[in-house]
């Protein structure tokens, strides 16, 4: 069903005629209702660790000030809680900073391979506690693009490889296949897992702001539920674009495409 807002554009006295435009206004009741939910979501998601916050706060004013075992704990939840709220507040901010950029495409010269290995050093030492062995093969890759902006899409998609790709304890180690080639006009970064992967009704939920398929799994891995958001958002900035394949219990391919720097 659509939705019409109509104007009344004219008004002629003598034959009561009204002149009257109508507008589709169903996707920009769309869009509002996204920005509504957005800040609901937004809220809620720092409310959490905040009043969680303010509850150990008060007890260490309160009955827990001479404790010290007590102190040396709470301090330590609370450090958890505040950067819990400080990478939703980085990630709310880049995912801002992006939009309002939208519209203006990277232009600089990035090798691909380059932030895929820089990616992969920085994760190696996740991937090992987490006992899953990062396999990569890149190849220079030159694409048009930012750097920091690629290298938050490989991260994001790394980490989540990682994350969600990683064995139960006692289980056998696992791998993760993490290749960039050039391919038809387009440099191609592909992350693949061996973890659980994802059901086909929830894959193209995946990159809506904090969608989660669990939300309490995703909170104990320090998730904040806006990775993939983001890295829909900066690949859309680059002329690029996500695809995601997967199917329960067979792992999952995230595979992110961007124009080359020709
Ligand atoms: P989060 O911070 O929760 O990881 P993301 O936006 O990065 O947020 O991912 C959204 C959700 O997609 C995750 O909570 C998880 O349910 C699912 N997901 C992402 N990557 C994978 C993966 N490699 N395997 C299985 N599920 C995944």
């Amino acid at each position: 069903e659509r939705l019409y807002q109509a104007h009344v554009a004219a008004f002629s006295g003598e034959d009561r005629q009204v002149a009257v435009t109508l507008h589709d206004a169903t996707e920009s009741r769309r869009l509002e209702q996204m920005r509504v939910d957005f800040v609901a979501n937004a809220s809620h998601e720092l409310r959490t660790p905040l009043a969680s916050l303010l509850g150990f706060i008060e007890t260490l004013l309160g009955p827990a000030r001479e404790d010290t075992a007590a102190r040396e704990k709470f301090l330590g939840i609370m450090l958890h809680q505040a950067r819990r709220m400080a990478r939703l507040v980085d990630d709310l901010l880049s995912l801002s900073r992006i939009e309002q950029t939208l519209h203006v495409q990277p232009r600089a010269a990035v090798d691909l391979a380059a932030v895929a290995e820089q990616v992969r050093d920085a994760l190696s030492p996740l991937a090992e506690d987490s006992r899953v062995d990062l396999v990569i093969e890149a190849r220079k890759t030159m694409v048009r693009g930012e750097r920091d902006e690629l290298l938050r899409v490989a991260e994001n998609l790394i980490e989540n490889a990682i994350k969600y790709g990683a064995p139960e304890p006692g289980g056998p180690e696992r791998k993760v296949w993490i290749t960039v080639e050039p391919r038809e006009g387009v440099g191609v970064l592909s992350v693949r897992d061996e973890g659980p992967g994802i059901a086909p009704e929830n894959i193209p939920r995946l990159t809506e702001r904090f969608f989660r398929v669990d939300v309490g799994q995703s909170r104990a891995k320090g998730g904040t539920g806006l990775g993939l958001a983001l890295v829909k958002h900066i690949l859309a900035r680059h002329r690029g674009r996500l695809e995601i394949r997967s199917n329960l219990g067979e792992g999952a391919t995230f595979t992110a495409r961007t124009p080359l720097f020709d």
